[in-house]
């Protein structure tokens, strides 16, 4: 078991204590709201899509450190990407925090979202990490009823 200092790696407590692109946005043309049950966890996503581009993205909410830096990091990486490729990337970033990577070149391209490897030995944070992302798919998909990840 690793120590809980490998799971608050710098990049997350900084992202936790500072989220990024952390407002609501008047002109979105996408929200989804999103909820964790076991930990209590709460976004709302923000999204703007400009052609088959997310122009634009931020989010609200609270939560446990994990998930509010995953949600930030999550609007730093999706934006100008398409859905596509968003949704890309929320698969390769399960495998990493549900310790179910098979390809190791895949992690070296997740940037910043490896610093939340450490999640996949601490089995029930790996919903606080993923809920923002679960919430992202739900407002790209143009879902109505909040998501949860129960
Ligand atoms: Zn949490």
């Amino acid at each position: 078991m690793s120590d809980l200092n490998d799971l608050y790696q710098e990049v997350i407590v900084d992202h936790s204590m500072h989220p990024h692109n952390y407002h609501a946005m008047v002109d979105a043309t996408r929200k989804a709201e999103g909820y964790n049950p076991l930990c209590g966890d709460q976004v709302t996503i923000y999204l703007k899509l400009t052609g088959d581009k997310i122009s634009d993205v931020s989010f609200e909410g609270n939560g446990c450190a994990i998930s509010k830096a995953s949600a930030s990091i999550l609007t730093e990486v999706v934006k100008d990407k398409t859905p596509a490729e968003a949704s890309e990337l929320f698969e390769t970033f399960h495998h990493l925090v549900t310790g179910d990577s098979q390809k190791p070149q895949e992690e070296a391209s997740l940037g910043k979202l490896a610093a939340f490897s450490g999640v996949s030995e601490f089995p029930t944070r790996v919903k606080c990490a993923i809920l923002a992302w679960h919430t992202l798919r739900s407002a790209l998909e143009g879902k109505k009823a909040r998501t949860s990840t129960e």
